[in-house]
Protein backbone atom coordinates (compact mmCIF):
# COMPACT_ATOMS: atom_id res chain seq x y z
CA UNK A 1 0.00 0.00 0.00
CA UNK A 2 3.05 2.36 1.20
CA UNK A 3 4.55 2.29 -2.28
CA UNK A 4 1.10 2.41 -4.41
CA UNK A 5 0.39 5.54 -2.15
CA UNK A 6 4.02 6.78 -3.08
CA UNK A 7 2.85 5.75 -6.84
CA UNK A 8 0.15 7.92 -7.31
CA UNK A 9 1.97 10.89 -6.29
CA UNK A 10 4.79 10.38 -8.73
CA UNK A 11 8.22 9.48 -8.44
CA UNK A 12 9.38 13.60 -7.57
CA UNK A 13 8.80 14.62 -4.12
CA UNK A 14 9.75 17.72 -2.95
CA UNK A 15 9.64 18.65 0.94
CA UNK A 16 10.97 22.45 1.85
CA UNK A 17 12.49 22.69 5.28
CA UNK A 18 12.95 26.50 6.95
CA UNK A 19 15.38 25.85 9.34
CA UNK A 20 15.34 28.60 13.00
CA UNK A 21 16.60 31.92 12.82
CA UNK A 22 20.08 32.32 15.00
CA UNK A 23 19.95 35.85 14.43
CA UNK A 24 17.19 37.81 16.73
CA UNK A 25 18.19 41.17 15.32
CA UNK A 26 17.58 40.12 12.17
CA UNK A 27 13.94 40.49 10.68
CA UNK A 28 12.62 37.40 9.54
CA UNK A 29 10.86 37.05 6.15
CA UNK A 30 8.51 33.73 6.52
CA UNK A 31 4.95 35.14 6.84
CA UNK A 32 3.34 31.81 6.48
CA UNK A 33 3.39 27.88 6.89
CA UNK A 34 0.49 25.61 5.53
CA UNK A 35 -0.50 21.94 6.60
CA UNK A 36 -1.02 21.71 3.06
CA UNK A 37 2.83 22.56 1.75
CA UNK A 38 2.56 26.21 1.35
CA UNK A 39 5.01 28.57 2.11
CA UNK A 40 4.75 32.52 1.73
CA UNK A 41 8.06 34.13 2.02
CA UNK A 42 7.72 38.56 2.23
CA UNK A 43 10.35 40.48 -0.27
CA UNK A 44 12.04 42.74 2.78
CA UNK A 45 12.48 45.79 0.00
CA UNK A 46 8.58 45.45 -0.53
CA UNK A 47 7.02 44.05 2.61
CA UNK A 48 3.40 45.01 1.04
CA UNK A 49 0.91 42.33 -0.51
CA UNK A 50 3.13 42.40 -3.63
CA UNK A 51 6.29 41.77 -2.19
CA UNK A 52 4.58 38.16 -0.68
CA UNK A 53 6.08 35.31 -3.05
CA UNK A 54 4.05 32.03 -2.63
CA UNK A 55 5.33 28.27 -2.79
CA UNK A 56 3.92 25.25 -3.16
CA UNK A 57 5.42 22.22 -1.99
CA UNK A 58 4.47 18.51 -0.92
CA UNK A 59 5.53 19.37 2.86
CA UNK A 60 6.52 22.52 4.60
CA UNK A 61 8.59 21.60 7.88
CA UNK A 62 9.29 24.72 10.06
CA UNK A 63 11.66 26.06 12.26
CA UNK A 64 10.16 23.93 14.75
CA UNK A 65 9.63 20.89 13.08
CA UNK A 66 11.72 17.83 15.04
CA UNK A 67 14.19 15.32 13.19
CA UNK A 68 11.59 12.66 14.21
CA UNK A 69 8.80 15.10 12.50
CA UNK A 70 10.66 14.89 9.61
CA UNK A 71 11.83 11.22 9.42
CA UNK A 72 8.20 10.49 9.96
CA UNK A 73 7.07 12.22 6.55
CA UNK A 74 10.52 10.09 4.76
CA UNK A 75 10.09 6.77 6.42
CA UNK A 76 7.37 5.27 3.61
CA UNK A 77 10.47 6.11 1.00
CA UNK A 78 12.98 3.97 3.34
CA UNK A 79 10.23 1.38 3.51
CA UNK A 80 10.36 0.68 -0.51
CA UNK A 81 13.98 0.32 -0.53
CA UNK A 82 13.18 -3.04 1.82
CA UNK A 83 10.90 -3.65 -1.08
CA UNK A 84 13.31 -3.36 -4.29
CA UNK A 85 12.76 -0.04 -4.83
CA UNK A 86 15.48 2.41 -5.71
CA UNK A 87 15.47 5.86 -3.88
CA UNK A 88 17.67 8.87 -3.63
CA UNK A 89 16.83 11.61 -1.19
CA UNK A 90 19.17 14.60 -1.68
CA UNK A 91 19.54 17.86 0.48
CA UNK A 92 19.85 21.87 -1.98
CA UNK A 93 20.22 24.62 -0.40
CA UNK A 94 23.13 27.47 0.63
CA UNK A 95 25.61 26.78 2.83
CA UNK A 96 24.10 27.18 6.70
CA UNK A 97 20.67 26.82 5.34
CA UNK A 98 20.43 23.14 7.36
CA UNK A 99 21.41 20.57 5.29
CA UNK A 100 24.23 18.71 6.68
CA UNK A 101 21.45 19.16 9.54
CA UNK A 102 18.72 17.10 8.07
CA UNK A 103 20.60 14.12 6.78
CA UNK A 104 23.77 13.65 9.27
CA UNK A 105 22.58 15.86 12.57
CA UNK A 106 24.47 18.22 14.42
CA UNK A 107 28.23 18.15 14.49
CA UNK A 108 29.75 16.21 17.45
CA UNK A 109 28.17 12.61 16.74
CA UNK A 110 25.69 13.19 19.82
CA UNK A 111 22.96 11.14 20.12
CA UNK A 112 20.74 13.48 20.00
CA UNK A 113 19.14 15.06 17.00
CA UNK A 114 20.67 12.36 14.91
CA UNK A 115 19.42 12.99 11.07
CA UNK A 116 17.49 11.06 7.79
CA UNK A 117 21.50 8.91 7.50
CA UNK A 118 20.94 7.20 11.08
CA UNK A 119 17.23 6.89 11.16
CA UNK A 120 17.41 5.21 7.66
CA UNK A 121 19.78 2.62 8.55
CA UNK A 122 17.88 2.05 12.23
CA UNK A 123 14.76 1.82 10.02
CA UNK A 124 16.38 -1.03 7.91
CA UNK A 125 17.48 -2.85 10.27
CA UNK A 126 13.98 -3.07 12.34
CA UNK A 127 12.22 -3.83 8.66
CA UNK A 128 15.09 -6.57 8.48
CA UNK A 129 14.81 -7.82 12.17
CA UNK A 130 10.80 -7.68 11.56
CA UNK A 131 11.16 -10.36 8.17
CA UNK A 132 14.00 -12.22 9.31
CA UNK A 133 11.77 -15.19 8.98
CA UNK A 134 10.94 -14.58 5.38
CA UNK A 135 13.79 -12.78 4.10
CA UNK A 136 17.41 -12.56 4.91
CA UNK A 137 19.01 -9.24 4.04
CA UNK A 138 22.51 -7.64 3.81
CA UNK A 139 22.79 -4.27 4.06
CA UNK A 140 25.94 -2.84 3.02
CA UNK A 141 27.55 0.61 2.91
CA UNK A 142 29.58 3.07 1.08
CA UNK A 143 30.61 7.07 1.78
CA UNK A 144 32.05 8.70 -0.89
CA UNK A 145 32.86 12.67 -1.78
CA UNK A 146 32.79 14.64 -5.43
CA UNK A 147 34.72 17.34 -5.45
CA UNK A 148 35.76 19.59 -8.67
CA UNK A 149 34.25 16.14 -9.76
CA UNK A 150 36.33 13.82 -8.86
CA UNK A 151 34.87 10.81 -6.24
CA UNK A 152 36.72 10.11 -3.40
CA UNK A 153 36.36 7.29 -0.85
CA UNK A 154 35.39 8.60 2.96
CA UNK A 155 35.73 4.93 3.95
CA UNK A 156 39.26 4.04 3.01
CA UNK A 157 42.27 3.78 5.61
CA UNK A 158 43.88 6.71 3.22
CA UNK A 159 41.30 8.65 1.51
CA UNK A 160 43.46 11.08 0.12
CA UNK A 161 45.19 8.90 -2.68
CA UNK A 162 42.05 7.21 -4.05
CA UNK A 163 40.53 8.90 -6.86
CA UNK A 164 37.75 6.14 -7.70
CA UNK A 165 36.25 5.49 -11.57
CA UNK A 166 32.57 5.29 -12.07
CA UNK A 167 32.02 2.36 -13.74
CA UNK A 168 28.74 0.59 -15.20
CA UNK A 169 27.38 -2.28 -13.30
CA UNK A 170 25.61 -4.96 -14.99
CA UNK A 171 24.05 -6.50 -11.40
CA UNK A 172 22.44 -2.56 -10.36
CA UNK A 173 21.66 -2.11 -13.79
CA UNK A 174 22.86 1.61 -13.37
CA UNK A 175 26.87 3.31 -12.65
CA UNK A 176 28.32 2.23 -9.26
CA UNK A 177 31.78 2.75 -7.68
CA UNK A 178 33.74 -1.28 -7.48
CA UNK A 179 36.56 0.47 -5.94
CA UNK A 180 35.21 2.25 -3.26
CA UNK A 181 35.18 0.64 0.01
CA UNK A 182 32.35 -1.65 0.98
CA UNK A 183 31.52 -2.19 4.43
CA UNK A 184 28.92 -4.53 5.98
CA UNK A 185 26.68 -3.31 8.68
CA UNK A 186 24.75 -5.14 11.19
CA UNK A 187 24.26 -2.70 13.37
CA UNK A 188 23.36 1.33 14.64
CA UNK A 189 26.59 1.85 16.39
CA UNK A 190 28.46 0.32 13.44
CA UNK A 191 26.79 2.89 11.39
CA UNK A 192 27.96 5.49 13.66
CA UNK A 193 31.34 4.51 13.56
CA UNK A 194 31.69 4.35 10.09
CA UNK A 195 29.61 7.68 9.33
CA UNK A 196 31.90 9.27 11.85
CA UNK A 197 34.81 7.58 10.37
CA UNK A 198 34.14 9.41 6.98
CA UNK A 199 33.02 12.69 8.25
CA UNK A 200 36.79 12.86 9.80
CA UNK A 201 38.20 12.06 6.43
CA UNK A 202 35.97 14.27 4.92
CA UNK A 203 37.23 17.10 7.70
CA UNK A 204 41.16 15.93 7.48
CA UNK A 205 41.29 17.67 3.90
CA UNK A 206 39.16 20.83 4.69
CA UNK A 207 41.93 22.37 6.60
CA UNK A 208 43.95 22.11 3.45
CA UNK A 209 41.56 23.28 1.20
CA UNK A 210 39.08 25.99 3.90
CA UNK A 211 35.89 24.53 4.31
CA UNK A 212 35.81 22.36 1.30
CA UNK A 213 33.31 20.12 2.94
CA UNK A 214 30.70 23.03 1.94
CA UNK A 215 31.69 23.13 -1.86
CA UNK A 216 31.74 19.25 -1.79
CA UNK A 217 28.69 16.78 -2.24
CA UNK A 218 28.90 13.80 0.28
CA UNK A 219 26.60 10.88 -0.97
CA UNK A 220 26.11 7.85 1.51
CA UNK A 221 24.85 4.87 -0.36
CA UNK A 222 23.12 1.82 1.04
CA UNK A 223 22.67 -1.08 -0.71
CA UNK A 224 20.54 -3.76 0.17
CA UNK A 225 20.65 -7.53 -0.68
CA UNK A 226 17.81 -10.15 -0.17
CA UNK A 227 17.19 -13.37 -0.37
CA UNK A 228 13.75 -15.17 0.58
CA UNK A 229 13.15 -18.73 1.30
CA UNK A 230 12.10 -19.47 -2.41
CA UNK A 231 15.77 -18.16 -3.36
CA UNK A 232 14.32 -15.16 -4.79
CA UNK A 233 16.81 -12.32 -4.71
CA UNK A 234 15.94 -8.80 -4.42
CA UNK A 235 18.22 -5.86 -4.73
CA UNK A 236 18.09 -2.13 -4.33
CA UNK A 237 19.61 1.24 -3.13
CA UNK A 238 19.29 3.83 -1.22
CA UNK A 239 21.71 6.93 -2.00
CA UNK A 240 21.68 10.09 1.15
CA UNK A 241 23.51 12.80 -0.80
CA UNK A 242 24.54 16.22 1.07
CA UNK A 243 24.75 18.28 -1.71
CA UNK A 244 27.33 21.56 -2.09
CA UNK A 245 26.32 24.93 -1.31
CA UNK A 246 23.94 26.28 -3.86
CA UNK A 247 24.95 30.02 -3.18
CA UNK A 248 25.89 32.11 -6.02
CA UNK A 249 29.96 32.85 -6.31
CA UNK A 250 30.00 36.54 -7.62
CA UNK A 251 32.43 35.48 -10.26
CA UNK A 252 34.22 39.50 -10.25
CA UNK A 253 35.63 38.57 -6.61
CA UNK A 254 36.78 35.03 -6.82
CA UNK A 255 39.84 33.71 -9.13
CA UNK A 256 41.69 30.40 -9.11
CA UNK A 257 41.15 27.35 -6.97
CA UNK A 258 37.70 29.32 -5.46
CA UNK A 259 36.67 30.21 -9.04
CA UNK A 260 36.81 26.14 -10.52
CA UNK A 261 35.61 25.38 -7.86
CA UNK A 262 32.35 27.21 -7.59
CA UNK A 263 31.85 26.50 -11.72
CA UNK A 264 32.23 22.76 -10.60
CA UNK A 265 29.45 23.48 -8.59
CA UNK A 266 27.24 25.14 -10.42
CA UNK A 267 27.74 22.81 -13.13
CA UNK A 268 26.72 19.13 -11.24
CA UNK A 269 23.85 20.84 -9.63
CA UNK A 270 22.31 22.19 -12.71
CA UNK A 271 23.07 18.99 -14.47
CA UNK A 272 20.66 17.37 -11.37
CA UNK A 273 17.88 19.73 -12.57
CA UNK A 274 18.17 19.18 -15.67
CA UNK A 275 18.09 15.10 -14.91
CA UNK A 276 15.30 15.95 -12.96
CA UNK A 277 12.96 17.93 -15.48
CA UNK A 278 13.63 15.50 -18.27
CA UNK A 279 12.71 12.59 -16.37
CA UNK A 280 9.82 14.64 -15.13
CA UNK A 281 8.75 15.33 -18.48
CA UNK A 282 9.66 12.27 -20.03
CA UNK A 283 12.09 13.24 -21.80
CA UNK A 284 13.81 9.98 -24.57
CA UNK A 285 17.35 11.37 -23.54
CA UNK A 286 17.89 11.79 -19.80
CA UNK A 287 21.23 13.74 -19.61
CA UNK A 288 23.14 11.53 -16.98
CA UNK A 289 26.26 11.47 -18.38
CA UNK A 290 27.02 15.55 -18.00
CA UNK A 291 28.20 15.21 -14.01
CA UNK A 292 29.50 12.43 -11.89
CA UNK A 293 27.11 13.45 -9.66
CA UNK A 294 24.34 12.37 -12.02
CA UNK A 295 25.85 9.67 -13.54
CA UNK A 296 26.14 8.10 -10.06
CA UNK A 297 22.73 8.66 -9.11
CA UNK A 298 21.34 7.29 -12.16
CA UNK A 299 19.99 4.09 -10.38
CA UNK A 300 17.79 5.85 -8.47
CA UNK A 301 16.71 8.77 -10.41
CA UNK A 302 14.37 7.40 -13.29
CA UNK A 303 12.59 3.99 -14.23
CA UNK A 304 10.84 2.98 -11.09
CA UNK A 305 13.12 4.63 -8.21
CA UNK A 306 11.47 7.67 -5.80
CA UNK A 307 13.46 11.03 -5.47
CA UNK A 308 13.11 13.34 -2.47
CA UNK A 309 14.63 16.62 -2.77
CA UNK A 310 15.05 18.62 0.49
CA UNK A 311 14.83 22.32 -0.62
CA UNK A 312 16.43 23.88 2.80
CA UNK A 313 16.00 27.90 2.91
CA UNK A 314 17.11 30.46 5.78
CA UNK A 315 14.74 32.68 7.55
CA UNK A 316 16.92 35.95 7.86
CA UNK A 317 15.55 38.01 5.62
CA UNK A 318 19.34 39.18 4.70
CA UNK A 319 18.90 35.65 2.62
CA UNK A 320 16.35 36.28 1.02
CA UNK A 321 17.82 36.09 -2.43
CA UNK A 322 19.58 32.57 -1.77
CA UNK A 323 16.47 31.24 -0.36
CA UNK A 324 14.18 32.52 -3.11
CA UNK A 325 16.36 31.34 -5.85
CA UNK A 326 16.53 27.92 -3.65
CA UNK A 327 13.20 27.98 -4.03
CA UNK A 328 12.31 28.77 -7.44
CA UNK A 329 14.93 25.56 -8.67
CA UNK A 330 12.64 23.33 -6.08
CA UNK A 331 9.24 24.42 -7.31
CA UNK A 332 10.32 23.57 -11.41
CA UNK A 333 11.86 20.11 -10.00
CA UNK A 334 8.35 19.57 -8.34
CA UNK A 335 5.55 21.12 -10.61
CA UNK A 336 6.95 19.70 -13.73
P1 LIG B 1 24.51 23.39 5.67
O1 LIG B 1 24.90 21.95 5.76
O2 LIG B 1 23.37 23.63 4.72
O3 LIG B 1 25.67 24.29 5.39
P2 LIG B 1 24.09 23.14 8.52
O4 LIG B 1 23.27 21.89 8.57
O5 LIG B 1 25.53 22.99 8.86
O6 LIG B 1 23.93 23.86 7.10
O7 LIG B 1 23.36 24.21 9.44
C1 LIG B 1 23.98 25.43 9.83
C2 LIG B 1 23.83 25.58 11.35
O8 LIG B 1 22.46 25.63 11.73
C3 LIG B 1 24.43 24.41 12.11
O9 LIG B 1 24.99 24.90 13.30
C4 LIG B 1 23.22 23.54 12.41
O10 LIG B 1 23.42 22.74 13.55
C5 LIG B 1 22.11 24.56 12.59
N1 LIG B 1 20.80 24.06 12.16
C6 LIG B 1 20.42 23.84 10.88
N2 LIG B 1 19.15 23.41 10.81
C7 LIG B 1 18.70 23.35 12.08
C8 LIG B 1 17.45 22.96 12.67
N3 LIG B 1 16.40 22.55 11.93
N4 LIG B 1 17.34 23.03 14.02
C9 LIG B 1 18.38 23.45 14.77
N5 LIG B 1 19.58 23.81 14.28
C10 LIG B 1 19.74 23.77 12.95
MG1 LIG C 1 26.77 21.14 5.37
Amino acid sequence: LYNMVQDLKGNIRVYCRIRPSFSPETKNMIDFIGEDGTLVILDPLRPQKEGKKVFQFNRVFGPTATQDEVFKDTQPLIRSVMDGYNVCIFAYGQTGSGKTHTMSGPPGGSMKDRGINYLALNYLFQLSNKRKDVINYDIHVQMVEIYNEQVRDLLAEDSSTTKLEIRSCTSDNGFCLPDATMRTVKSTTEVLNLMKFGEVNRAVSSTAINNRSSRSHSVLTVHVHGEDISGNILRSCLHLVDLAGSERVDKSEVTGDRLKEAQYINKSLSCLGDVIMALAQKNSHIPYRNSKLTLLLQDSLGGHAKTLMFAHGSPEEDSFGETVSTLKFAQRVSTV
